[in-house]
Order: structure tokens, then C-alpha cells, then sequence
């Protein structure tokens, strides 16, 4: 047989690289990363797969196993492939530094039925954002109608099995999705077609049920990078590291899984993570990773290593993680390095997102997963087309505490009393202590799900508020009494009138402005052309019917006023301050002029 991987590993030192899966809900990630695990494969048929902490090592053995069919005379310079095993966005936004990923690939997966989903593009940004190499996996091809199952195959091999009706229809739905991911900007093409990867990006059809394509969708990712990434993957002796979750394990405490990119850990090494409150310096108290034996992995079982190499999923235990944020990097202290300049270094993962918190201190509380998840999420609100202000985050699960930092709002801003929670969980006391103060929780787990949650509770809120208002909000009007349209001098009046200027509305106070002010009484109705309106705007002609108070002396045409007497709304400045924070988009320019006259006629500060 061929040289064992160390043999080939020394020859270039490359590290393995390291890919994720994403794309939209239910096209199938789980059972893809199941699959491509292969029980049948860990049941010893080509072995050394080993399950690390979240995530799956692949020797360069088990996968030249595996797409033996594909006679692809691949030689290996990678050790192997490390898999994260949380599928989706969390886990891709977690394995970053400084704003660049550390997963040097990634699979999108999409449902070649469904096409293109809100998740995929999400995802698909997510990976341009941080520049990301990706292959498409098409998958759930077995669901074609007629599809002929060939069990592990090659996909080349599959296809030439299938009836005509299947090939066409596989051709149908192909083109389908690569004229979505065009509109997406992208060009893409079956990876044994592509003559230009890199530009082009490959499509791998796979059946995770199956395994179809997935020999070829394991092969393309190694072959690819170590084609295309040898500087990225060459192993370097600096640790590069990143904290994936931040979990409590019982009888550890507080314990942090990372992804080892580069470098050793040892146990009793100095380290510094970012935490919420300030730099951690911790001591690591143990390595460890699950057990490999499956009877064997209890709650609770792992293997304890002395040091451990990149590019490894591990756990670590050591005091004081209990702030500790996903999606940071880990720093070691070595025996000439300056501590506080690595404490620095640790925090400016935070800086970018504390930057984004509204100065005014007024806005929603945004809660995510991850410092990555809360990142976009940030990015997100603050683009010009959503402009939501952010007042606190929190990363996590939604606990009590975090409920009592957005209830500050409930005294400044009611509406901003309010969670916006992407891709985490609430706990029961916080949803219940939430529900008792009054603030509000939107939970979701595609971003702008999140911000059609919060647009619609802010319409309604706004609704709410007009009719609570409606009452006591005065638009401006100035009305000019036509001739020989007096047709009622009192209880009720009833006139005609000409909207000189503004909006008339049912309700609206009217006056009789001059040396002192006569109140006449309220719009009633209003009439255009024999026609019941509510409302009639500058230039209309209509009829109007005015009732008095019943209190006051009801007043009269002819004696409290006359032809010549223009009739004005009664305005206040409550009622100014009730149209200008509940009815501001209602007025156009020449009415808030008209505000500003009556307001000076009236005298009001
Ligand atoms: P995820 O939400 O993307 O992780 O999707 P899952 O892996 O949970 O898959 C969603 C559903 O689709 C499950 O019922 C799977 O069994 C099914 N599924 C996934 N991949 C395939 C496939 O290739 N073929 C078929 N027929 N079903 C699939």
C-alpha cells in the first residue's frame, strides 16, 4: 500500500483542513454529516474515523478508502479532514478571527427540489463575507422520481444508471438551481465539468441517504485544498485556536470546546480568552476529548491528554471560563510574552461589536449564540435599509438578568423594551419574568426573520398608540365658508366649506381665531358630493356638520360668527406633540407649515 499519512504528512507539514456544513433547514446537514461519517464505515470497513469535540477527524486514509471507485490516483498531502460536526451558521460564525474564517472550506448544501432557500443565501453571504471556498452539495438526487439507489457510488457511476426520465429530470432541476445561484451572482457547474474552479463553483450531487456523490464530495474538498491552500494549510507552530461553545459539564464546571487550528496545547499552559466582562487568564487544568470507544462514552467519559496537536476539536477545563465568549480566539502566554498586550489582542474581537451599541443608549437588547452570530446580527440592524438602534447585547442563552437589562427601556422608550434573540434559547424564568415586566422577546433563527418580528410589533405599537390618540390629535385645517351654503345656523351647524389649507378630519375641534377664540365644537361628518368621507384634503368643496359640546352654550352662525370668518382647528401643544410622535408620516411638508402658523396664531410655546 501507499506510505501511511505521516509519512506524506512530513513532506510538506500541512495541516488538515477544516470544513463545515451549511444551508437552508432540512436540505439535509445532519443527515449529510452522518453520512459522510458512515456507520457502516465506523463499523470497521475503513476505520481511524475518531469523533472529536464537535467535530470529526477523517484520516487521509479513510477517505482514499472510500473513492477507490473514483480511481482518482489522489495523492494525499493533507492528514486528513476535520469536519465540524454542528452543522449550520452557528458553528461557521463561531470559527473566525479577526473577522476572517478559520474554516478554510465549507459544503452548502441544497436541496435539489427545493432550490435555492432564505437559509442558503444566508449562508451563501455569510461564506462571501469571510471569503470561504465552498462546493455545493445538490442532495436528495434519490429523490428524483424512478432514481435507481447505488448505494456509496461515484455520482458519474450513478447517473449512467439511471433511466432517461430520471437524467432528465436531474437536467431540469440542475438547471433550475444554477440559474438561482446566477441570480445570486455565482456561476456554478458540476464539478466534473468544471474546467475553471475557483471562478466557477463545483456542484457535487449527493444523496445523504444513499451516499451517492459523497466519495466525490470528500475528494473534490481534500484535492482542493491542498491544491489551492498549501500556505493556509502549512503547519506553523504559533497556536491558533478558537473557542467553538462555552458549556458547563458536570464535574467540570465552566469548560470551553475549541478548535485547535495550529500549534500544541499542553496542559498547565497560561491562557487568555475574551469574556463578556473583561480578558480571562486561566490556567488549562485538562485536554481532553471524547472517548473513542462508544460503549465506553458515558456522560462524562473523555480521554485526558498531557498535549495535543492541530488540527484537533478538544475540551478544556479551567477556572474561571463562565464568561468566556464563542467564537474568540484563545491565546497561550508563553514565557517571554507581554500578558497584557495578549490581553488586548484578546478583547479587540469584542471591540468591533461593542462599537455598534447605540451611544445614545437607546435602543433594543440583541441576543445571539455567538460573537460571530452577534456580529452579523449587528451588521444587520445597522444597514441602512433596517437602521434598528442597538442599546445591550448578551451572547447565549436569554437568562433573568439579561430580561432586567432591556426592561430599563420600559421608563425611556416602551417599544425598545424588547429582545431580538437569533439562534439561542430562552429559559422559562426569563421568559416568565419577561412576560411580568413587559418586555418583549422575538425569537428566530434567520436573521431577518428577526427584523419582520420587531417591524410588525412596531406597527402595531404605532397603531395602538393613533387610536389611543385619535382623541386628541388635531390636524391643522383652515376652512373658508362658501356662499349660500349656510344650511343649518345651529344644533347642528351645518355649512359648506372650502378646505383652504390642510387636512379636515372628522373630530377635529374648529374654531373662529381673533381677539378672543371661539370654539364652535367638533367635526361631525363631512360630505363630498352627497358622499360621507372622513377626511378631506386642500381644494375640496364639502359639507360639514359641527356639534358643540353639550356643556358650553351651543354656538351659532350669525351671532358667534359669520361669512367672512375663516374657521381654524383648535390645536394645542399636546396635541402638536401627540401628531408629531404618532402621526409625523400623516402630515406633508405644506401641513407642518400649517401647524407652525396655527401654532403661532394660537400662541403656543
Ligand atoms: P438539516 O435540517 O439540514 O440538518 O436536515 P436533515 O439532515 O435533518 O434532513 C431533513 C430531512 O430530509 C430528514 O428527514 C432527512 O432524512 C431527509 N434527507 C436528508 N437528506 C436526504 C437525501 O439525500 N435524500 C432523502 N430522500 N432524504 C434526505
Amino acid at each position: 500500500g501507499v506510505a501511511p499519512s505521516e509519512s506524506i504528512e512530513g513532506e510538506e507539514n500541512l495541516r488538515s483542513p477544516i470544513c463545515c456544513i451549511m444551508g437552508h433547514v432540512d436540505s439535509g446537514k445532519t443527515k449529510l454529516l452522518d453520512c459522510i461519517r458512515g456507520t457502516n464505515v465506523q463499523e470497521g470497513e475503513a476505520g481511524g474515523i475518531t469523533q472529536q469535540i464537535g467535530a470529526t477527524y477523517f484520516p487521509a486514509e479513510n477517505i482514499r478508502e472510500r473513492t477507490r471507485e473514483l480511481k482518482a490516483d489522489a495523492r494525499l498531502k493533507v492528514p486528513g479532514l476535520l469536519v465540524i460536526d454542528t452543522p449550520g451558521h452557528e458553528s461557521f460564525t463561531n470559527l473566525r478571527s479577526r473577522g476572517s474564517s478559520l474554516c478554510d472550506l465549507a459544503i452548502l448544501v441544497v436541496d435539489i427540489k427545493a432550490g435555492l432557500q432564505p437559509q442558503t443565501i444566508e449562508s451563501l453571504n455569510l461564506l462571501r463575507m469571510r471569503n470561504t471556498e465552498f462546493i455545493i452539495a445538490l442532495n436528495k438526487v434519490d429523490r428524483l422520481y424512478g432514481w435507481q439507489t447505488c448505494k456509496n457510488a461515484p455520482i458519474v457511476k450513478s447517473l449512467k444508471q439511471q433511466p432517461k426520465d430520471v437524467i432528465s429530470e436531474f437536467n431540469v432541476e440542475l438547471k433550475k438551481v444554477k440559474n438561482q445561484f446566477q441570480e445570486q451572482g455565482l456561476n456554478t457547474e458540476l464539478y466534473y465539468k468544471n474546467k475553471e474552479m475557483g471562478e466557477t463553483f463545483s456542484i457535487v450531487p449527493t444523496s445523504a441517504v444513499s451516499g451517492e456523490g459523497v466519495p466525490d464530495l470528500l475528494l473534490l474538498l481534500v484535492q482542493w485544498a491542498q491544491k489551492t491552500m498549501v500556505e493556509k494549510l502549512t503547519y506553523v507552530d504559533e497556536v491558533q485556536c478558537t473557542v467553538l461553545e462555552v458549556k458547563v459539564i458536570e464535574g467540570h464546571g465552566t469548560t470551553i470546546d475549541v478548535v485547535l487550528v495550529n500549534g500544541e496545547l499542553h496542559e498547565g499552559d497560561k491562557i487568555v480568552v475574551c469574556g463578556l466582562q473583561g480578558p480571562i487568564v486561566t490556567t488549562i487544568r485538562a485536554l481532553l476529548t471524547p472517548h473513542p470507544m462508544k460503549e465506553l462514552r458515558v456522560k462524562g467519559t473523555y480521554l485526558h491528554y498531557k498535549e495535543i496537536k492541530a488540527a484537533q476539536g478538544i475540551k478544556i477545563t479551567a477556572q474561571g471560563l463562565e464568561h468566556a465568549i464563542a467564537g474568540t480566539a484563545l491565546h497561550v502566554v508563553g514565557p517571554d510574552d507581554d500578558l497584557e498586550a495578549i490581553k488586548e489582542s484578546v478583547m479587540e474581537d469584542m471591540e468591533s461589536v461593542m462599537s455598534r451599541i447605540e451611544k445614545s443608549g437607546e435602543g433594543v437588547y440583541v441576543q445571539a449564540s455567538t460573537l460571530g452570530s452577534l456580529e452579523a446580527l449587528l451588521e444587520f440592524l445597522k444597514s441602512p435599509a433596517v437602521k434598528i438602534p442597538v442599546s445591550g447585547i448578551g451572547i447565549g442563552p436569554v437568562h433573568k438578568k439579561d430580561i432586567m437589562k432591556a426592561g430599563v427601556m420600559l421608563e425611556r422608550k416602551k417599544e425598545y423594551a424588547t429582545i431580538l434573540a437569533f439562534d439561542v434559547k430562552v429559559t422559562t424564568e426569563a421568559r416568565e419574568l419577561a412576560e411580568d415586566m413587559g418586555v418583549k422577546i422575538f425569537c428566530a433563527d434567520i436573521i431577518y426573520h428577526l427584523f419582520d418580528l420587531f417591524k410588525g410589533y412596531i406597527e402595531n405599537i404605532k397603531e395602538e398608540k393613533k387610536k389611543e390618540s385619535a382623541e386628541e390629535a388635531v390636524f391643522p385645517c383652515v376652512l373658508k365658508i362658501l356662499p349660500n351654503c349656510v344650511f343649518n345656523k345651529k344644533d347642528p351647524i351645518v355649512l359648506g366649506v372650502d378646505v383652504v389649507e390642510g387636512i379636515l378630519k372628522i373630530g377635529t375641534p374648529i374654531c373662529v381665531p381673533g381677539r378672543e377664540f371661539i370654539d364652535i365644537g367638533r367635526i361631525a361628518s363631512i360630505e363630498n358630493n352627497h358622499k360621507p368621507v372622513d377626511y378631506a384634503k386642500k381644494g375640496h368643496k364639502v359639507a360639514i356638520k359641527i356639534v358643540g359640546s353639550n356643556a358650553e352654550e351651543q354656538k351659532m352662525f350669525g351671532r358667534h360668527f359669520d361669512m367672512e370668518d375663516e374657521l381654524v382647528s383648535h390645536i394645542s401643544r399636546r396635541s402638536i406633540d401627540i401628531l408629531k410622535d404618532d402621526y409625523r408620516d400623516e402630515l406633508d411638508f405644506d401641513e407642518w407649515k400649517l401647524v407652525v402658523k396655527l401654532k403661532n396664531i394660537f400662541k403656543i410655546q
